[in-house]
């Protein structure tokens, strides 16, 4: 090598490294296009023959005298070829070919050389010639060289799109992998991590590297281990795929709860050289996992949110119906094969419709809440409480010793609801009736049970309410005579066997009746004569009292229209109002277009509502009563004191009259005492400019306190007990008479 050459290489490359090469390290090399050739030599006889003999076979061809000339070209332009003289003026073939390899060109290099000495063979094969032709050489020589340096370029080019499309691929599938909603692994034969995506780390906040060539029981949660240790283990012989698996896995998350996962298993070949000796692989083959494990936690919660609300009350969380059954079920089967007694006790609230109407149906949820929480704290591990809906619970006392371990709950249960409720600030206070069916006595079969036990319940409730009674055989009796009465009470409206009786209510200064409540009978064939508390209070339950109502509405216009015919003084009726008949809406529009038919003054008129009857529906109440109000009816409140309400209502409702109710009149049973209740009632009547009607006067002691007390009006059996229509109109007639 000359050192002229070297120092001038050195300077030439040094400036043309500034230019930026045309191509990067990939082939540039198209099958289909002309393959482009770099001539490099310095002498002008052998380039043109050159240039001569590769002319019209399809090549590009560049000339270059020199080396710098062919560094120019190589920095400007893309060659498949360059055939190259290693001796030239400028620098060395070597120092061109360094060129090319540091630019990673890529073109093929064929070299010439005068030369005989090996070395330069030898360092220009080294530095990755294609071959080396010795000059002088014959043109079919050269021919065949460019042939071969070109095919084996396009090999190599084709070689290396296929490698640059495998690199893409796996970019891609790694991609995939990675990007899978799922966590996808491998584990070895020995249960480790050879492979794990990234989905880890966001799913559970382990990162890969931490678990890659750990076992899997880092990761899988301590409970369900030993079910991972058999599907990844034991239960490999019988599956080549198992899908389904449920597993959870460990979380790092701040929450820290393990979360849920499906998982895919399939069972894969592994490596058996890297990972066990040569005498285990020879005798059995080696298999690994492939697992895909899909996050199932979110989902997995709202089944089961689902599967507790399918089964429990959301108000107060208890067992619902459906779950109350099948406990029930379960208790009377085991208790059969055990040959043990069971309880089933039915609890219902009393007056609790009262309070969700006074109070509001919040306060009515919370009280529920907080007597589900009362009854539940007196039961045992293994008895069930369970909310049937509205104000009914049930509870089942498995495994009971003998009956008093009922009536223990029993008085259990009265007991803790016997302490006001504070809710919204007020103290409340229920109680609840309750009835015990005994299996197997009282019924085998869920339903008998649940049936009987309901029975004693409303048995109870009939008692007075407020306590537990036992189911008895005869009670079935009386729940038939239920069904006869709703029948009978139909037969009685359409055969006419009801009648309407009439209360006077006297003048107390005068003894002179100046109105009179009309009051229901019921002429029972078998029976007798039945008073409207015998029988109304079963047709509210069974609706039956809209008819009735309807009934009495005529009833009533019909009586007065035929005393107001025979030309007496005009009296007031009064007529009890059914909260449902109010409740309907439609009660004001029966009323208006009965008087007009009958030519009834409306001012005759007066309606009896309860307390409870205005807080039930008030908006409702308020308009029928406003209108009634507005078309002369007078309105009163019948019961007064008795009922739930505050004061409140007093002023939103258009009231006329308050009636004071029986009970605070029987309490006056001498002249010396004090009956605060009634001066109050009586207060506030005279504060509010109200008529008042003393009910239920049976003494002369009952009507010298309240005259003194400053009631003006009575009713009363110590007056008159209520009449038939016929019996009134001869009193009122003898007492025009007396006028
Ligand atoms: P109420 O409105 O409080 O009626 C007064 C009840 O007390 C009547 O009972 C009456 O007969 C009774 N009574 C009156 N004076 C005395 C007395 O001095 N001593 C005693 N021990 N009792 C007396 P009745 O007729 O059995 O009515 C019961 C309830 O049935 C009534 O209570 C009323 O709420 C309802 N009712 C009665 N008739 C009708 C009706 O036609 N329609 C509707 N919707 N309800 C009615
Ligand atoms: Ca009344
Ligand atoms: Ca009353």
């Amino acid at each position: 090598m000359r050192p002229e050459a070297d120092v001038l290489a050195g300077n030439a490359l040094g400036q043309l490294a500034f230019s930026r090469p045309p191509y990067g390290s990939s082939l540039p090399f198209l099958a289909e296009s002309p393959a482009r050739v770099l001539l490099v030599d310095d002498e002008p006889r052998i380039l043109s023959s050159l240039g001569e003999l590769l002319k019209g076979r399809g090549f590009v061809l560049t000339s270059a005298a020199n080396g710098i000339e062919a560094i120019q070209h190589l920095n400007q332009e893309p060659f498949d070829l360059v055939i190259l003289d290693l001796r030239l003026p400028d620098m060395s073939g070597h120092d061109i070919m360094d060129f090319m390899n540091t630019r990673q060109t890529g073109a093929n290099m064929i070299v010439t050389s005068g030369d005989r000495e090996i070395e330069a063979a030898i360092g220009a094969l080294k530095r990755g010639a294609y071959d080396y032709l010795r000059k002088p050489y014959s043109p079919e020589e050269l021919l065949k060289t460019i042939d071969n340096a070109l095919k084996q370029r396009r090999l190599q080019a084709e070689n290396q799109h296929i490698a640059g499309q495998l690199e893409s691929s796996e970019k891609k599938y790694r991609y995939l992998v990675d990007s899978s909603p799922d966590i996808i692994y491998t584990l070895d034969h020995q249960g480790r991590f050879t492979f794990i995506n990234d989905r880890v780390t966001q799913l559970l906040s382990f990162s890969r590297d931490e678990l890659m060539g750990e076992h899997y029981s880092v990761l899988v949660h301590e409970e369900d281990l030993k079910r991972a240790d058999y599907v990844f283990n034991e239960g490999r012989g019988d599956y080549r795929r198992s899908r389904n698996v449920e597993l959870r896995l460990k979380s790092r998350h701040p929450d820290g709860e393990p979360r849920t996962f499906i998982h895919e298993l399939m069972r894969i070949p592994v490596d058996a050289d890297q990972t066990t000796p040569l005498r285990e692989t020879s005798q059995r083959e080696q298999f690994g996992i492939y697992g895909v494990a899909r996050d199932i936690s979110e989902r997995k919660r709202a089944d089961e949110l689902i599967a507790h609300q399918a089964y429990h009350d959301i108000l107060t969380d208890l067992p619902n119906r459906v779950m109350f059954k099948d406990r029930l079920g379960m208790a009377v089967l085991q208790a059969k094969r055990n040959n043990v007694d069971l309880a089933l006790m039915f609890i219902d609230l009393d007056r609790f419709k009262l309070v969700n109407d006074t109070l509001g149906h919040g306060i009515g949820d919370e009280l529920l809440q907080q007597t589900a929480a009362r009854l539940k704290a007196c039961l045992r591990r293994g008895d069930t409480l369970a909310r049937l809906g509205g104000d009914e619970f049930t509870a089942i006392l498995p495994e009971l010793h003998d009956r008093q371990d009922a009536v223990v709950i029993a008085r259990k249960f009265l007991e803790c609801l016997h302490l006001p409720f504070q809710l919204a600030g007020q103290s409340v206070h229920i109680s609840a009736s309750i009835g015990i069916a005994i299996y197997p006595t009282d019924g085998e079969s869920i339903d008998e049970l649940t049936r009987n036990s309901d029975i004693a319940m409303y048995h109870m409730k009939a008692e007075g309410k407020n306590g537990y009674s036992f189911f008895d055989r005869s009670m079935l009796d009386a729940s038939y005579q239920k069904i006869a009465l709703e029948h009978s009470l139909r037969v009685a409206l359409e055969l006419g066997q009801l009648e309407m009786y009439y209360q006077p209510q006297v003048d107390v200064k005068t003894r002179r009746i100046v109105g009179a409540e009309a009051l229901m009978r019921w002429n029972h064939p078998e029976r007798g004569f039945l008073g409207a508390g015998e029988f109304l209070p079963f047709a509210e339950e069974n609706g039956l009292i809209i008819p009735i109502s309807d009934w009495m509405l005529e009833a009533i216009c019909l009586d007065l229209r035929e005393w107001n015919s025979l030309g007496g003084e005009a009296i007031r009726l009064s007529l009890n109002l059914s909260p449902q008949y109010l409740d309907r809406g439609d009660f004001f529009e029966k009323l208006r277009s009965a008087l007009a038919l009958h030519h009834i003054e409306p001012s005759q008129i007066e309606v009896e509502v309860t307390e409870n009857v205005c807080i039930h529906n008030p908006q409702t109440a308020i308009e029928q009563l406003d209108k009634l109000c507005q078309l002369g009816v007078s309105v009163a409140i019948d019961d007064f004191g008795t009922g739930y309400s505050s004061l409140s209502y007093l002023h939103r409702f258009p009231i006329h009259t308050i009636k004071i109710d029986r009970s605070f009149v029987m309490d006056i049973q001498d002249d010396g005492s004090q009956f605060p209740v009634v001066l109050a009632i009586i207060s506030i009547a005279k504060g509010l400019g109200l008529n008042l009607v003393a009910e239920g006067i049976e003494t002369a002691v009952q009507e010298r306190y309240l005259e003194n007390a400053g009631c003006k009006t009575m009713q009363g059996y110590f007056y008159h007990e209520p009449l038939s229509q016929k019996r009134l109109l001869e009193l009122l007639l003898s007492q025009s008479i007396t006028q």
